[in-house]
């Protein structure tokens, strides 16, 4: 049981993730909340008076919380966020509290954070639970948790009830750090297939092929995927698909070369050789430098990759 939950990371993510927490959690409790940015935390408690109450720092949301999400863009904001001496989480007692950080990071940052809390707060327990589904799915609450725990975690029913509250899906991916572990392989998977599907889309239109004939094709065809069926990179294929309203509304291209970074990391961590490793970050970090494409659905990679000329 819980009676106070805190959010901290009220971004693009976080801020419709803890909108869904405070429609859905029942009556009494209340949330309690930081960003650095203040406009972010104003809206929401205006939004939210009775129950969205601002804090100074992440220190006072661990404070008045019993169980606390962070979602922060990289290991540098989690490590602030947890370790800071002066006002992160760590600075109080957090002895029986649940900490679930869903920010995507390196899993040696993850497993420094989880490490401390259990040497400094043996009852404390700390998770990674990062999430797939993009600003959408943070909006709709479809968005599907990976967490860093096994089947049969003691808290997991416990935490089960708050993450179903913002997404559909919550698979338990083993152990410590194995959440992130899941997300960049997913992710490192989900980019290649998009620039792959990008050349083979291009090569086929350029040898005269209508693109929904294309489309069609692989759906019937062995190369069936999710990106061509719902994220196709080639505008006005795909009715709901981010290139279809001009690459708006996705998963930034910068987003997508920051976790593929992070895969191919892992990747060389773990003795892993990955062929499309370097090929495929390669083309993420110019398409993030590219001004055609800066700031939009990483499916731009699309854009980038035909290039200007016909
Ligand atoms: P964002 O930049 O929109 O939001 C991050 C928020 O964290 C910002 O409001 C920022 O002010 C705040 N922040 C930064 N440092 C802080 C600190 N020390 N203390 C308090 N607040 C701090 O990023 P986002 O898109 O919400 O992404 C968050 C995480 O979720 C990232 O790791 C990202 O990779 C991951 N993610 C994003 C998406 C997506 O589509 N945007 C999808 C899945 C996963």
């Amino acid at each position: 049981e819980y009676s106070a939950i805190g959010f901290i990371g009220l971004g693009a993510m976080g801020a419709p993730m803890v909108t869904h927490l405070a429609n859905k959690i029942p009556q009494g409790i209340s949330i309690h909340v930081f960003d650095v940015m203040q406009d972010v935390v104003d809206g929401l408690v205006k939004q939210f008076p009775d129950r969205i109450i601002a804090e100074r720092n992440a220190k006072e949301v661990a404070e008045k919380s019993d169980i606390i999400f962070t979602m922060v863009p990289e290991g540098s904001h989690v490590r602030s966020v947890y370790l800071d001496t002066q006002s992160g989480i760590c600075t109080t007692d957090i002895n029986k509290k649940i900490l679930i950080d869903c920010s995507t990071i390196d899993t040696a940052t993850s497993l420094l954070v989880k490490d401390h809390i259990t040497m400094n707060f043996p009852s404390a327990a700390f998770y990674d639970a990062p999430v797939s589904g993009g600003v959408l799915g943070a909006k709709k609450g479809t968005i599907a948790f990976f967490l860093g725990c096994a089947d049969d975690d003691n808290n997991l029913p416990r935490i089960q009830n708050l993450l179903n509250m913002m997404g559909k899906q919550i698979i338990p991916c083993g152990g410590p750090s194995l959440g992130l572990a899941a997300k960049l392989s997913n992710n490192y998977l989900s980019g290649i297939i998009a620039i792959a599907s990008s050349e083979a889309f291009d090569m086929g239109m350029r040898s005269g092929l209508d693109p929904r004939v294309l489309a069609r094709v692989y759906a019937a065809g062995t190369a069936q995927n999710t990106i061509c069926d719902k994220f196709c990179p080639v505008p006005g294929i795909a009715p709901e698909a981010p290139s279809t309203k001009g690459y708006k509304d996705g998963f930034k291209v910068q987003l997508m070369k920051k976790d593929f970074g992070l895969a191919v990391d892992m990747a060389n961590r773990v003795n892993t050789k990955l062929v499309l490793g370097q090929a495929g970050l390669k083309t993420y970090e110019e398409a993030s430098q590219d001004p055609r494409c800066r700031d939009l659905d990483s499916r731009v990679v699309y854009r980038y990759l035909e290039g200007d000329e016909d």
